[in-house]
């Protein structure tokens, strides 16, 4: 990566009243993109599987599998706008898109999602599980039922669902990449229900990595700390929108592209040697994991 971009050290306090949020309603927005970052060619041939590819942190992933080469397939909720503006810019970088609606907790739905991903391309390479959602309560007595099995029917039983069509068509060399959060290192007060997917997330990779070991292929996680997507103004009250990042080590917000190079890394060769880790990208903070 170079030194072209300047990372805003706060963002505005703005607000999104329905999730998942939408990155066209953002301002400013999120960086998805270096300019300057040029592929190698790391992910030539592959085909990748990218829940919540449409923004934030999938978005920037894309992107940069793109740039390095792979196929991508997106699948997301409802969000066609952001959907459609995404597969432009990785059709711009001359890489092929398809993007595939609806909802990941329904198991039916990612074994059809899975077909058509065959249909279209025949292989599947690398899975990001990445999708997720959070909905903040002060207190556990506010969490219902409805909240939590939604919360962890998108988090985490997605994750079982996709892993478990999407294996079959794994090779040797494959790689199944995670995204699990802070939160389930930290804690956090008002995402209990969250921050308990994104612990089961960790322990998942963990169990998996051993599980596939044999086939030689690799899963892994990355934990970002705060990170500025659609997800942020959707879930939080603008007041806390405003303070976001700020107490960090490095003092501010992440943005998007700031963790596509690292999962380029678990999805290529480079990582070789790396199975049922964790990545902490987080401004800094460290994490005994
Ligand atoms: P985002 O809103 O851009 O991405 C989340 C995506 O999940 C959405 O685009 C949406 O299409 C998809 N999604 C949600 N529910 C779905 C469902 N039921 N079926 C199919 N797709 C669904 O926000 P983001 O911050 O880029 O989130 C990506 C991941 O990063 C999430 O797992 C989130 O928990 C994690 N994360 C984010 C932060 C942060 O500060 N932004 C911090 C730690 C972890
Ligand atoms: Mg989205």
């Amino acid at each position: 990566m170079t030194n072209t971009i300047t990372y805003p050290k706060t963002v505005p306090a703005e607000k999104q009243d329905k999730q998942p949020g939408l990155e066209k309603l953002m301002n400013p927005k999120p960086i998805y993109e270096d300019a300057e970052y040029k592929g190698t060619g790391k992910l030539k041939n592959k085909v990748a599987v990218i829940t919540g590819g449409d923004s934030g942190i999938g978005k920037a992933v894309a992107i940069a599998y793109a740039k390095e080469g792979a196929r991508i397939a997106i699948i997301y909720l409802d969000e066609h706008e952001d959907a459609n503006e995404t597969k432009k810019i990785i059709e711009t970088n001359g890489a092929e898109c398809l993007l595939i609606h609806g909802d990941i907790g329904d198991e039916e739905f990612c074994k059809e999602s899975v077909k058509k991903i065959i249909n279209q391309y025949n292989a599947i390479d690398i899975l990001v599980n990445n999708a997720g959602e959070q909905h903040p309560q002060n207190s556990v007595e506010d969490i219902t039922k409805e909240q939590l099995e939604r919360t962890f029917k998108t988090n985490i039983f997605a994750m079982f669902y996709l892993t478990k069509y999407v294996l079959p068509y794994l090779k040797d060399g494959s790689s199944i990449i995670n995204t699990s959060s802070v939160t389930a290192y930290k804690g956090n007060k008002t995402l209990i229900d969250y921050s308990s997917t994104k612990g089961a997330i960790v322990s998942f990779t963990r169990s998996m990595a051993l599980s596939v070991a044999s086939r030689n292929i690799r899963v892994n996680a990355v934990a970002p700390g705060p990170i500025w997507t659609p997800l942020i103004p959707s879930s939080f009250s603008a007041e806390d929108v405003g303070k976001f990042g700020l107490n960090t080590t490095l003092g501010r917000p992440g943005q998007p592209v700031e963790l596509a190079p690292c999962y380029v890394f678990l999805a290529e060769d480079g990582s070789s040697y790396i199975s049922g880790e964790t990545i902490h990208i987080n401004g800094g903070e460290i994490i005994n994991s």
